[in-house]
């Protein structure tokens, strides 16, 4: 009741002025309830969605506490995912670049250029520790209350931590926040052993180059982690169900250039095919596949490390979501309304285990905009404006509608494209594969999308974001890029 009488007030407070009186808002929530409450939230899971609310809702005022059941803290991306796959991307792009020779090409000789793989690692295992030591100073500065611990709740306004050594801690609060991720689809009749047969997670931290490498699922972390792979010597092949690369929501005719670039770099491919099984003899893994259209098309492949990569789901293990009475839809994801809901008013829910796409971004924006509502503010996300990005070489960034999109939504558009092999500076760099791509509506000009290939794709998408979001036609792009950019027009 009090909780509906603040957001009452809350909510009635125009989008102008809440700024001013969120401070206000927020320590009339806190005189309300620190008397019977342990805290105004509890966030369950540091990854980039439950870290970056907590740190927010502290900032706010909210009386904060995080539940984090791992060791670190920063969740998948900051410990088994963005992190170290961009700094094994980025390392061993250098390696291949100084091993295949371009170096040379460029004037910059050296000899006898080898790897050294536990360096490579442990450069990778220092990022992650500075980055996830760093949450916890963040947390610390910031005045939010972190409990190690599972967490489970136990009543609409309780999460008890469980504890590692059996005990366990009762929080009372007045909201709760689910922001407990993913974890690794498996692959049904597929063990991994993290060492042989991986997920994404012993991709990252193998502790020798093996000759060959299979992948199943040629989406955004098996072609991020094949590459790496490849570059350090693997001989890389990707199995893929479907008959492209890139995963869902890559437009088509970028997915058919990235593929021939991945080829040119050495990784084979074999799309429309499924695997049937994979067993363990020795030190080889046999991998069986299929055709998808002609099941007497099969064939054994060998290799010494097998990369299961087929997808991530939401993680909502022994969260007490059943004894709520909040049921997740058919993804295991759980179901939440615009401001971020669940079907209990005072428990929300962010990240990779609601909808919308499974990135740390999305996560971010939306641990920010969630308790931002909580506190009355205005609550908008436009999932359409949330950039994808693939860090091989070159990288791949998109935003908004891809041709299919528009093509199945009947929409007129127009294609505006430039080759990066036109480009001044991609010329003098000698890094020219890829393209730009801009989709806009025929009648109006108005962007609708936006797809680069290209070695700094996932920088140059952010001024497609801001674009897009901003509902800004391609002229408006074209001049200003003709004012800011004028090396890159010739
Ligand atoms: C190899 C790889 C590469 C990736 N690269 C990128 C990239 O380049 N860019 C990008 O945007 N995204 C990338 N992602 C995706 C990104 O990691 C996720 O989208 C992001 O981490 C989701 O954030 P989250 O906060 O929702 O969940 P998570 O990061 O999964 O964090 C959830 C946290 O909750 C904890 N937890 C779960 N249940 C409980 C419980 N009951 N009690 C206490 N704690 C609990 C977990 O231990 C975890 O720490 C990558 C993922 C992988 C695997």
């Amino acid at each position: 009741m009090q909780s509906q009488v603040l957001n009452v007030m809350a909510n009635s407070l125009k989008p102008t002025t809440l700024r001013l009186h969120r401070n206000v808002a927020a320590s009339l929530f806190q005189r309300m309830y620190s008397s019977s409450t342990d805290a105004d939230i509890v966030v369950i899971g540091s990854g980039p969605g439950g870290y970056v609310a907590a740190i927010k809702a502290a900032q706010l005022g909210l009386k904060t506490v995080c539940i984090e059941k791992n060791p670190t803290l920063g969740g998948t991306c900051l410990n088994v995912g963005c992190i170290p796959s961009k700094a094994l991307l980025n390392n061993s792009h250098y390696y291949h670049m100084a091993h295949s020779g371009d170096l040379a090409k460029r004037g910059i000789e050296s000899d006898n250029i080898r790897l050294n793989l536990d360096t490579l690692m442990a450069q990778k295992t220092n990022s992650v520790s500075a980055l996830t030591g760093g949450i916890v100073q963040l947390f610390k500065k910031n005045k939010v209350e972190l409990i190690k611990g599972h967490g489970k709740i136990t009543g609409v306004n309780q999460v008890t931590a469980l504890k590692e050594d059996g005990s366990s801690e009762v929080v009372n609060t007045k909201n709760i926040l689910i922001a407990t991720g993913s974890e690794v689809t498996p692959f049904p009749g597929i063990d991994i052993d993290e060492e042989q047969i991986v997920s994404s997670t012993g991709a990252l931290s193998l502790k020798r180059v093996p000759e060959r490498l299979i992948v199943i699922g040629a989406g955004v972390i098996g072609v991020e982690l094949g590459s790496v792979w490849s570059r350090l010597g693997s001989e890389v092949t990707a199995i893929e169900f479907l008959p492209s690369i890139g995963g869902l929501g890559i437009d088509q005719e970028v997915s058919k250039s990235f593929q021939k670039i991945l080829a040119k770099q050495g990784l084979k491919f074999k799309l429309g095919t499924k695997v049937t099984g994979a067993s363990k003899s020795g030190g080889v893994v046999k991998v069986s596949v299929q055709d998808v259209k002609d099941s007497s098309k099969t064939e054994d492949l060998e290799c010494e490390v097998l990369l299961v990569s087929v997808g991530r789901r939401p993680y909502t293990e022994n969260l007490g979501l059943e004894e709520m009475g909040i049921e997740r839809d058919q993804k295991g994801r759980v179901p939440v309304n615009s401001v971020f809901q669940t079907v209990i008013p005072n428990i929300y829910a962010i990240g990779d285990c609601i909808h919308g796409p499974m990135l740390a971004h999305k996560a971010e924006d939306e641990g920010i905009i969630c308790v931002e509502g909580i506190l009355g503010g205005a609550v908008h996300i436009d999932y359409n404006c949330v950039p994808s990005v693939i860090y091989t070489h070159p990288e791949v960034g998109w935003v908004g509608k891809t041709e299919e999109d528009l093509k199945s939504e009947g929409v007129d558009y127009k294609v505006g494209k430039f080759p990066f092999l036109a480009n001044s500076r991609a010329k003098t760099n000698n890094d020219t594969d890829g393209f730009v791509k801009v989709l806009s509506d025929k009648a109006t000009d108005r962007i609708l999308g936006t797809h680069i290939i290209g070695s700094s794709a996932g920088e140059l998408i952010n001024e497609a974001v801001l674009a897009q979001e901003y509902g800004a036609s391609a002229e408006d792009v074209a001049r200003v890029a003709m004012l800011t950019q004028p090396v890159l027009k010739h």
